[in-house]
């Protein structure tokens, strides 16, 4: 199967009432992950790199090694998703590539940490989708700033100084016409999200509740979402490591964000713990080794069994053969026709 739309992979978990993870990839170890667990629910599945990871893996071995998964997976529809594109460029970039799916983060300006004006951000934004719209590629955008830093992306901060408007969120749909709407609702990037579990005081689920119903048409996605268990931190620190004690969003507000209108949830920081975990425990009891494969392999183990958990409490699993994937180009034609326009003004005329 080719690369699919992000934005039928969405539509499709809006039918179906379920969320559909976003894992970030730098190798080839992390893409097997992702796929070995898609295969073991039955997911559909959305693989993401930011950046950092593009300049990391390299644009080209990125590409073939996604590219490698949807040849040996067929049965599985894949949507390969630019994640915080900082510009226009960039995400024109992923495109030529053939990514299938690009976020633009017009949240910050280009330099990727200094929060932009909200007309900046529609410009942009707006930039990129009507390229994007006219090659079938989904368009992700971000109302709001987001706390923490992530491959050196992100404005710092707890999360709670940009909290998402409503107001702002339908306007900027309105005239933007993006696919997909990341917002600001306490979440911080990177493993330091809450100094205790959080509650409303630090995790505004309300504003995302109000948001969904303002906005039943834009597919809304979590980022900062990853939960960092206890269990995985733990295992970091008994074999060396030194993380300080944290607080991910737990599983259950990202499920109650899925009963309101949540369908892509980001998650990476809990597949690096899992993994450095499992390479932190060989390395330790058996100082000895050498083989890369010794660590590798329980690594990219644990990291399936992440992704597997996280498919099942999300939903996503068992969807994988719910729907026959549309070839970009039918996407194309979708939005040339007015037929995938989520502006609310349209969109809720239909
Ligand atoms: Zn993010």
């Amino acid at each position: 199967m080719p690369l699919v739309s992000m934005r039928q992979l969405l539509d499709e978990a809006a039918k179906g009432g379920y969320g559909v993870g976003a894992f970030n990839v730098n190798d080839m170890e992390q893409i097997q992950a992702i796929m070995a667990a898609a295969v073991e629910t039955k997911s559909p599945v959305i693989i993401q790199a930011s950046r950092g990871a593009r300049q990391f893996a390299q644009d080209r071995y990125l590409y073939h090694l996604i590219l490698a998964a949807a040849e040996l997976h067929p049965e599985v529809p894949i949507a390969m998703h630019q994640d915080h594109g900082n510009s226009f460029e960039t995400c024109k970039s992923a495109m030529e590539l053939g990514f299938t799916s690009v976020m633009m983060d017009g949240s910050l300006q280009a330099d990727g940490k200094t929060p932009a004006s909200f007309e900046e951000n529609v410009e942009v934004t707006r930039r990129v989708v009507d390229y994007a719209h006219e090659r079938g590629v989904t368009v992700e955008g971000e109302i709001g700033v987001l706390g923490g830093i992530e491959d050196g992306h992100g404005a710092g901060g707890t999360g709670l100084e940009h909290i998402t408007e409503p107001d702002q969120a339908v306007e900027f749909a309105e005239r933007t016409g993006v696919d997909a709407l990341a917002i600001a609702i306490g979440t911080s990037h990177g493993a330091y999200k809450f100094t205790k579990k959080p509650d409303g005081s630090v995790l505004k689920m309300d504003v995302l509740i109000e948001i969904h119903k303002r906005l039943p048409h834009t597919h809304l996605v979590m980022h900062g979402s990853s939960s960092v268990p206890k269990d995985l931190q733990d295992i970091v620190n008994q074999y060396g490591g030194k993380l300080k004690e944290t607080w991910g969003v737990p599983v259950e507000e990202i499920q109650l964000g899925i009963r309101n209108g949540v369908r892509k949830i980001n998650v990476d920081t809990d597949n690096r713990l899992a993994m450095t975990g499992a390479i932190r425990k060989v390395l330790w009891e058996h100082p000895e080794k050498f083989d890369l494969r010794d660590y590798m392999k329980p690594a990219r183990e644990a990291m399936q069994k992440l992704v597997s958990q996280r498919m099942r409490e999300f939903g996503q699993a068992g969807h994988f053969g719910d729907y026959k994937p549309a070839s970009i180009e039918e996407i194309a034609a979708g939005y040339r026709s007015g037929k995938l326009d989520t502006r609310p003004s349209l969109a809720g005329a239909r």
